[in-house]
């Protein structure tokens, strides 16, 4: 718990014994009861207003003892439409879930907006919304372009605080970028001020790619006091991330990094519990194995509740823009059943079975695009990871007696999938997707091994 913003913990808590409506003996006695092991605590017990039927999994923030959904809506895919964007909030809040993320860059810049539509709509106080500063672009790095980013996050939001503060994706280009983007240009420290001044309630980043930035920022917590930290995590990742796909150097295991966040009791949000929807999508004796297991549950939910089983978890994001996937993953979540001993080994092993797989480390997260050549990078990417999963990838040996037919099986389903103007061949090779990927994957290189793929090779 950071110890350099006393009075803003006391004005947090204070608000949150008001919320509670109780007399304060009786309320910090229940703050007091909340731990980590918050799993099964339900916001029924804390707020009288909440209807019967939320049966959600809370966590308990360390610092101000708020209880948060351990289902957090990610906000990165909303619907076009603000009807709909009101609609999936609007039941997202009825059902227990009160922790929002959204982004300066999501959604082509209309993110922040489409979200405080919704939530605006809504008590100020019974939501928490979590927002970014999204300066990785170079032309975003001076103090001046960066603050009017942090003043629009507040004018879009319609807030006059900020729940949860990120350092957007820390990590890609090593120390040097996060030295031009944060700490030269004066703009931590002036976030910092922001903390204490109380219009940002929690400070944190959200990581991805060179570990040396991860730990530069955790070695750095006496000064910083990072509230929470947002890292990928999920269980493939957990022992895997450095075998994946096409990365630098650099790049660390979840087990390394929620074991240093959890030393020092810093929470952690989790992005990508999923993999990008590649855990909703097994192969077919993966499945299998996971149904006769527990057989109620989907790949989704067995990956959500490995996630959610972690004790230092505060929340996990999921991108949910149909309501169908909403109405999934609050089931999942209300109540989390957390995952044994004996399931954990079982999805260990899966893991170990899935990272032999030739997939693209992709989370169709979409940062790389627009491409100006008009690639859908995380459409072909998503097309080839479920051919792998699915078994259809052409085969490498031209002599092989269904080489041919295999081949067209591909391409017919690609050009199917694809539209002509968005496919692979149309790379370029201008490079200028490569330092937008937070999974530091090797774009141009990829798409062009997903073009000789289907070209006909001599038997
Ligand atoms: S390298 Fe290829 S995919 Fe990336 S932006 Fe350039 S043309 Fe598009
Ligand atoms: S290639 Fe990288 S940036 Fe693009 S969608 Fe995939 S993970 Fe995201």
């Amino acid at each position: 718990m950071k110890k350099n913003n006393k009075q803003q913990q006391e004005m947090n808590r204070r608000q949150f014994l008001e919320r509670l409506g109780l007399g304060s003996a009786t309320a910090l006695s229940l703050i007091t009861v909340g731990s980590l092991q918050a799993i099964g605590s339900s916001r029924k017990a804390l707020d009288d207003e909440a209807p019967e039927q939320i049966k959600m999994t809370y966590r308990v923030q360390n610092g101000t003892g708020e209880h948060i959904s351990l289902l957090g809506f990610g906000m990165m895919r909303l619907p076009h439409e603000q009807e709909k964007v009101n609609e999936l909030v609007d039941y997202a809040l009825a059902h227990g879930i009160n922790y929002f993320d959204t982004a300066p860059i999501y959604g082509g810049g209309s993110n922040e907006t489409a979200t405080g539509n919704a939530l605006s709509r809504h008590p100020r106080d019974k939501y928490y919304v979590a927002t970014k500063m999204s300066n990785q672009h170079e032309s975003l790095w001076s103090f001046e372009k960066a603050k009017e980013m942090y003043d629009n996050s507040f004018r879009k939001l319609q807030v006059d605080y900020i729940d949860y503060y990120l350092l957007h994706s820390v990590g890609g280009g090593g120390i040097d970028n996060l030295k031009a983007r944060f700490i030269d240009n004066g703009l931590l420290d002036f976030l910092l001020e922001e903390r204490k001044a109380g219009r940002i309630r929690h400070l944190g980043f959200s990581y991805h790619g060179d570990v040396k930035v991860f730990d530069w920022l955790i070695d750095n917590n006496d000064k910083y006091h990072w509230d929470f930290v947002q890292i990928q995590m999920n269980y493939l990742d957990w022992t895997h991330a450095q075998r994946r796909g096409g990365r630098r150097r650099g790049d660390a295991n979840a087990e390394y990094l929620y074991g240093r966040l959890e030393k020092l009791g810093i929470q952690a949000v989790i992005m990508e519990p999923l993999r990008g929807g590649g855990l909703a999508n097994v192969q077919d004796d993966i499945r299998e194995q996971l149904a006769r297991a527990r057989k109620d549950d989907t790949p989704a939910r067995w990956g959500f509740r490995w996630v959610g089983s972690k004790p230092n978890v505060l929340t996990a994001l999921s991108g949910m823009n149909r309501m169908e996937h909403l109405k999934e993953n609050l089931e999942t979540f209300s109540p989390l059943a957390p995952c044994t001993n004996v399931e954990n080994e079982l999805l260990e092993r899966i893991a170990d079975k899935m990272s032999g797989l030739p997939t693209i480390g992709c989370t169709t997260c979409a940062y790389c695009m627009p491409c100006k050549h008009g690639v859908d990078i995380p459409g072909n990417f998503a097309f080839y990871n479920k051919a792998v999963v699915d078994g259809r990838l052409p085969l490498p040996d031209a002599s092989a007696p269904d080489y041919e037919e295999k081949r067209q099986a591909y391409l017919t389903a690609y050009q199917e999938a694809i539209p002509n103007k968005a496919r692979a061949n149309r790379c370029q090779d201008c490079g200028e997707c490569l330092s937008k990927c937070p999974q530091q994957l090797p774009i141009p290189t990829h798409l062009s091994r997903l073009v000789e793929m289907t070209r006909k090779k001599k038997a």
